[in-house]
């Protein structure tokens, strides 16, 4: 059944803003995505009547507080189809994910392993394993891409040696929406003997996750960009090999039993989940779940795919000289462009002056700019609040733009 999308914006009171008088219309959904009343409410029920520190207290509030952070584990698991809790580990975002995996499970790494990334990375999956190189001298290959911004398989497949032991990769590209073969990309790995991390930063919002399904041996994602609480995301790991891993940080929370002459550490999750957690948002974070599956990802899924077959067709037929970056068959709702030889800040701040606000520059993917050998570009991206009227308006905008700048 279609989405109430109108009634859906009544839920995110953010989108009633004016930005330069002009109502908000807002498509840095990739970048970040809105809030609904739902997930506010949550978080200032809990600063309001349960505040209190996880895991240490027998008082009642912070067993409240416990219950309602391993609540969110519980949703979590089910969302990804983890295998059990401690698999789940809450970490700070996509980020401080791929960082803990590169420190933790790099640390077995030996001089001369290799490692396969791709062109189309995020720097979050690209410098963690760089700063791995500087105590590790690992090697790090770089899997290309087709004129779509597709993944080339022979070519990612000639990549695996004897001496691969880790692929990771990102589900959907934040730039390109190019959404990778990922469950093939996972066997390819696997058939070398190499792990496989998958960055979901971009997949978790649209797409539905089977960490079971995929086999893959880690999975990133961030809540700010499912419509959560920003400061939280979630690592998932295989037992097996958590089990194996030395923890990432020390501190509170991690530990069994601490002395001078050695210390123990907790069991799973916990020995990754060193300090104070931010258990307000986490907590929290369980209602963005909720509304992405009161909605379901099907539905939202296709209603972002509608604005983005309508928004592409209007570019390429309304707006001379415009180029898109990433024209792949499976493809999320994010289009990525420049026109002519139009500066993309230029675009962006003019954009802005009518009330439209996208993302300009190399979106955190450097290399994949240097790849296309452009310095960025413009990036509109949808969420499911997005309407075909403000698609329309953005396209009407950036024909008005194109006019001054001309
Ligand atoms: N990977 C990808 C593909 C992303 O788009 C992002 C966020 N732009 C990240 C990683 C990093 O996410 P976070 O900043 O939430 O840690």
């Amino acid at each position: 059944m279609a989405l109430d999308i109108a009634e859906i914006r009544t839920r995110f009171p953010i989108l009633e803003r004016k930005v330069e008088g002009r109502p908000l219309i807002y498509l840095d959904n990739t970048a970040t995505s809105q809030t609904p009343s739902i997930v506010v409410d949550d978080i200032v029920y809990n600063y309001e009547h349960c505040k209190a520190n996880v895991h240490r207290g027998v008082h009642a509030l912070s067993q409240e507080a416990t219950e309602r952070q391993e609540h969110t584990r519980r949703r979590v698991r089910d969302y990804i189809h983890a295998s059990s809790v401690e698999e789940v580990i809450f970490t700070r975002g996509t980020t401080e994910a791929i960082n803990l995996v590169a420190a933790s499970y790099g640390d077995r790494f030996r001089d001369g392993d290799e490692i396969v990334l791709t062109v189309m990375e995020h720097h979050a999956n690209i410098v963690p394993w760089q700063l791995l190189q500087r105590r590790k001298n690992i090697k790090i290959r770089v899997a290309l891409i087709n004129e779509r911004g597709e993944i080339d398989l022979d070519q990612y497949r000639s990549l695996f040696t004897p001496r691969t032991v880790m692929a990771s990769f990102c589900h959907v590209s934040n730039v390109l929406g190019t959404i990778n073969p990922v469950k093939e990309m996972t066997r390819i790995a696997h058939e070398h003997g190499a792990a496989v991390l998958i960055d979901g930063a971009q997949a978790s919002p649209h797409l539905p996750i089977d960490v079971a399904d995929l086999d893959c041996d880690f999975y990133a994602f961030s809540s700010h960009k499912m419509y959560g609480p920003t400061g939280i995301g979630v690592l998932y790991g295989r037992k097996e090999l958590l089990e194996t891993m030395p923890p990432y940080q020390g501190g509170g929370e991690m530990i069994k039993h601490v002395s001078f002459e050695g210390t123990t550490f907790a069991d799973l999750p916990f020995k990754f989940e060193a300090g104070t957690p931010d258990f307000v948002g986490i907590a929290a974070f369980s209602k963005a779940l909720d509304f992405i599956e009161s909605l379901g990802l099907e539905a939202i899924e296709a209603h972002e795919l509608e604005l983005l077959r309508h928004t592409t067709e209007r570019l390429t037929n309304e707006i001379e000289d415009l180029h898109i970056y990433g024209t792949a068959t499976h493809k999320s709702a994010v289009i990525s462009f420049l026109v002519g030889d139009t500066h993309p800040y230029d675009v962006g701040m003019l954009l802005d002056k009518l009330g439209v606000a996208v993302r300009t520059g190399h979106h955190c993917a450097q290399p994949l700019m240097q790849f296309f050998g452009i310095p960025g570009t413009v990036r509109a991206s949808f969420a499911v609040y997005n309407t075909m009227k403000e698609a329309d308006a953005f396209v009407d905008a950036l024909k008005r733009v194109m006019m001054i700048l001309h």
